[in-house]
């Protein structure tokens, strides 16, 4: 039986970084940038102020305070978006908004909160002289052209994940495309004569097909691009013709017949399509799990994870096996799951030298994570991982972890933090 990490490591050998493609830039959240960005232009492209206020010399209000106010007349007016008609003379004024230009011959700002301006709108006083009453020095409140990025300058390049903070830098520059790496798709297939399609009534002892759309989820969550193929018979030739229908995808994801079932099809498929690489792992839930590639008919090696069919094992051993393989396949180097440690306060029993993920609830009290176990842990109950925020982690050479044990949770609600 293989370990988590030696089949996690015979998965990744077989999958690669997709190629790279022109993308909108609204849709290229979580993509690999694929080429070298350089800025174009200056940002801010203009000396401009940092706050509403008044553009001044400041040497005219060199001393000004609360008691000893300097009066200036107010000559003009700019707003963001806007050149100044006039540059600014000795001794005036002129009002400016935040984000506008700063007039020549000015070479600070003063804030609104340090005049008199408040006060002349409420009197209704004239608004064309203003009251300074604190001074300002050199520079003040005026924001550098270039100060953010420059022409020329290199802003990211190949291998960047492209994060909300990059996608405004590359908005901040013109850009509504770029080169990154494509999403992956992902064939999922459902398998088993007992599931029911969202359109067929209840009855006869079948059930809702479940694992097609939280696998599909999951897809979506990591970056992949889910492509779904519904459900197979538990006959061969119906597994291998669904499989067929979706081997133009990246990677074929099933659920179900893995295990030693009379009606496990899918190492068959496997054995007469292409290659099976492996089919158990040291772990519970999801020991069950078949892992090889379909020889499709153009020639290429399409990797595929048959996942086990109970909804849980499926959901866990995605977590462990396709979102790093996901993730490798749009570009990212990193895949640890983020973990935090915690404080148990259920006990998880080991019977059997597997490492077992159980579902739990993870809080922050009283300055520590403490983790709470979601009830019983059967890989059918699909609602005790709907409940869950993190899976507890009880090694492989444990036979007990009681409570109070301190123990290590991947944390199911954080799904970027490993991966930028
Ligand atoms: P199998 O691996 O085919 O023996 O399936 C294991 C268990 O998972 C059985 O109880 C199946 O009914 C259940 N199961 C398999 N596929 C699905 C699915 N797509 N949705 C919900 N339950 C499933
Ligand atoms: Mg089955």
């Amino acid at each position: 039986m293989l370990s988590v990490e030696e089949a996690l490591e015979k998965i990744l050998s077989y999958v690669s970084p997709m190629g790279p493609v022109e993308v909108e830039l609204p849709d290229a959240l979580g993509l690999t940038l694929a080429e070298e960005v350089t800025s174009p232009l200056d940002l801010p492209p203009l000396d401009n102020s940092a706050m509403d206020g008044f553009a001044v010399r400041h040497a005219d209000v060199a001393g000004a305070g609360r008691h000893d106010p300097r009066e200036l007349p107010v000559i003009g007016y700019v707003q963001a978006g806007a050149l100044p008609d006039r540059d600014l003379q000795p001794g005036t004024a002129i009002r400016i908004m935040t984000g506008a230009p700063i007039p020549p011959g000015a070479d600070a700002v003063v804030p609104f909160e340090d005049t008199d301006e408040v006060e002349r709108k409420v009197a209704d006083h004239a608004l064309d002289r203003i009251r300074i009453m604190q001074e300002a020095p050199l520079g003040a409140n005026v924001r550098p052209a270039g100060e953010d990025l420059r022409t020329g300058e290199r802003l990211m390049g190949r291998g960047d994940v492209l994060r909300p903070g990059e996608i405004g830098v590359l908005a901040s520059v013109g850009r509504q495309r770029v080169t990154a790496l494509r999403r992956p798709i992902i064939a999922i297939l459902s398998t088993g004569d007992e599931l029911l399609a969202p359109d067929e009534a209840p009855g006869g002892g079948k059930i809702y097909d479940s694992n097609s759309f939280s696998i599909a989820a999951a897809v979506r969550r990591y970056g992949g691009e889910p492509w779904m193929l519904g459900i197979a018979k538990d006959t061969l030739e119906d597994t291998a013709r669904k499989l067929g229908e979706g081997i133009a995808a990246d990677l074929l994801i099933t659920t179900a017949g893995v295990s030693k079932g009379d009606y496990d099809f899918i190492k068959d498929v496997l054995t007469a399509n292409g290659e099976i690489a492996f089919w158990s792992v040291r772990m519970r839930p999801a020991r069950p799990l078949a892992f090889g590639v379909l020889h499709a008919p153009d020639g290429r090696r399409v990797p595929h994870i048959g996942l086990p069919g109970n909804p849980v094992s499926a959901l866990v051993a995605f977590e462990q096996f396709c979102r790093p393989a996901i993730l490798k396949m749009l570009g990212r180097t990193s895949f640890a799951k983020p973990r935090v440690r915690a404080t148990l306060r259920d006990p998880i029993i080991n019977t059997d030298g597997r490492r077992v993920y159980a579902r739990a609830i993870v809080t922050w009290e009283d300055g520590r994570w403490w983790a709470s176990l979601t009830g019983p842990q059967g890989s059918n109950l699909l609602t005790s991982m709907a409940r869950a925020n993190g899976l507890a982690i009880c090694p492989e050479d444990l036979d007990e972890m009681p409570a109070g044990a301190e123990v290590d949770v991947q944390m199911l609600d954080w799904p970027e933090e490993a991966a930028v």
